[in-house]
């Protein structure tokens, strides 16, 4: 058997060990095994990628950059993968996606100035030949195209969720046309470097990707983020297909082809549950139309106090926590964790309810909440809570902001207009945990902390947490106990 058929025979053993990974992420409880398929996968995959570069003679310089740049990468990436807070993972996420974007657009290049740019090579010689020189010049325009689109794009989104640069969508004159116009650009580049292939037109349709990807992102409000960061992941498997076909990489082709159709299949079903236009979205928020973003206050608010919330507590049968991600950032869960033991001790009903946006990751809430152990049965989607509120005492909203905003419902000119959200402001009194009145990821002003059954308690989430804890300790006529140390990130049980 020679090593082609091996490597044809662990590449399809790889891209059925991706799409096991890609079933097994589909579920919380088989996420840990999906994980192990997908890591073994690539084990395949760049095992039997590194018997072919043997067979196909590699010298002792080639194998050491290869064995140089596995090495650092491995180092750089389980560096960063330990380090990273669960806050900083779309960052992260999205800041790899632009490699894989960068990469497609070196091997687009690469593919370029080895062939079309290199009238002695053989392989210009073979193509011309078998008439396929215009597929490959077609490949590498499309291949650096989608790369530099996924490149730039990337980099603005890892700017965004890392607060670097304002969340708030870029509006510039005629943006659509911008977008459309770019896009008319790539195809007629596209026609006329399949029959010229010169070197003007590569650099033209590198620069107008790279502009189309700053573009495309910067136009699309912090709302929408979370579709925008499953969207680039699917670019960046259409990247990396693109690189496949470049390199006859029948498992690139494959592996990006997975990433590709489930990243924009996951980019529809968001969409779907955040009321969005997909093609708007994928489009850079085409056809949308934001006009009051900003965050000047827009009425009186009411401030409350730990001891005044912990006797309103005492006082409520029902209670619905509602969190976000200023829980994630106060790693507040465990302090909520006891409040809702202490509670239902007490006989309370509390309940949690969580959007399916709420935090940083799909599914970030829940994981905090799990890992405070409070029990799942009182942890219930925004769908399955929506209606609760209106009989409810109090809804503690616990460092939430866009996900709890009422303009999402009734103001049709807010950036965040038809996103679906948590009508807490039906229950009786709403407590809301946050450290000053600034606007959330959006960008967008909350009506909700100026309404009259609401009322600001000011501070990080913990520490508050912990006084509200403190003041339900005492008996009444007893001594004040001493508070929980807010510092403490200790497990608590229920
Ligand atoms: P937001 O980001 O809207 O608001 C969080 C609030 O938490 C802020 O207003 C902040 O106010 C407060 N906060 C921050 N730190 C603390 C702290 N230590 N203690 C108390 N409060 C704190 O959160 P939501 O969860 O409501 O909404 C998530 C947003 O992020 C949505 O717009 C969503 O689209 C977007 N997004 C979601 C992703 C996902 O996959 N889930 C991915 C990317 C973006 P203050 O500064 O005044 O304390």
């Amino acid at each position: 058997m020679n090593i082609e058929t091996v490597a044809a025979a662990a590449y399809v053993v790889a891209a059925l060990l991706f799409v096991l990974s890609l079933a097994g992420l589909s579920k919380h409880e088989t996420s840990k095994a999906g994980n192990l398929a997908g890591v073994c996968g690539m084990t395949v995959a760049l095992l039997a990628t590194g018997l072919v570069a043997v067979d196909h003679g590699l010298d002792a310089l080639d194998a050491g950059l290869l064995l140089g740049a596995v090495a650092s990468g491995a180092v750089i990436g389980l560096g960063r993968a330990r380090a990273v807070e669960m806050t900083g993972m779309p960052e992260l996420i999205a800041l790899l996606h632009s490699f894989v974007g960068a990469a497609a657009v070196l091997v687009g290049w690469n593919g370029y100035l080895h062939v079309e740019a290199n009238g002695s090579s053989a392989e210009l010689e073979t193509l011309r030949d078998q008439g396929l020189l215009g597929i490959h010049s077609a490949e590498v325009f499309i291949g650096v195209f989608i790369g530099a689109v996924t490149f730039t794009g990337s980099i603005t989104a890892f700017l965004k969720l890392s607060a670097r640069i304002k969340s708030a969508p870029l509006v510039l004159p005629g943006k659509n046309a911008l977008n459309v116009g770019a896009l008319l650009a790539f195809a007629a580049l596209t026609v006329w470097f399949v029959v010229e292939p010169r070197l003007w037109l590569l650099i033209a349709v590198t620069l107008v990707a790279l502009a189309l990807g700053v573009h495309l992102v910067a136009s699309i409000g912090g709302g929408d983020m979370p579709v925008v960061v499953s969207m680039l992941n699917s670019y960046s498997g259409w990247a990396a297909a693109a690189s496949g076909f470049l390199l006859g990489n029948d498992l690139l082709i494959i592996t990006g082809a997975l990433v590709g159709s489930s990243g924009a299949y996951l980019s529809y079903v968001m969409c779907k549950a955040m009321n969005r236009s997909f093609i708007s979205v994928i489009a850079g928020g085409f056809g949308a139309v934001a006009t009051t973003v900003g965050d000047s206050e827009a009425g009186e608010h009411t401030e409350v106090d730990a001891a005044a919330v912990a006797d309103l507590l005492a006082e409520a049968e029902s209670v619905i926590i509602t969190p976000g991600y200023g829980m994630a950032v106060a790693q507040a869960q465990h302090g909520v964790a006891e409040l809702t033991s202490r509670l239902r001790a007490r006989g309370t009903a509390v309940r949690f309810g969580i959007h399916p946006v709420a935090g940083r990751l799909p599914g970030h809430m829940n994981v905090l909440l799990a890992e405070a152990r409070i029990p799942y049965d009182i942890v219930l989607e925004m769908d399955e809570i929506n209606d609760d509120f209106s009989d409810t005492d109090v809804v503690l909203v616990i460092g939430a902001n866009d996900t709890v905003n009422p303009s999402a419902a009734d103001d049709p000119a807010s950036p965040i207009a038809g996103m679906p959200v948590l009508h807490v402001w039906n229950a009786k009194q709403v407590i809301v945990f946050k450290r000053s009145m600034a606007s959330g990821y959006a960008g967008v002003q909350n009506p909700l902390f100026f309404t009259s059954n609401t009322s600001m308690l000011f501070g990080d989430a913990q520490e508050r947490v912990a006084d509200i804890l403190g003041h339900l300790e005492r008996e009444p006529g007893a001594p004040a106990r001493r508070v929980r140390d807010a510092a403490s990130r200790a497990p608590v049980g229920i």
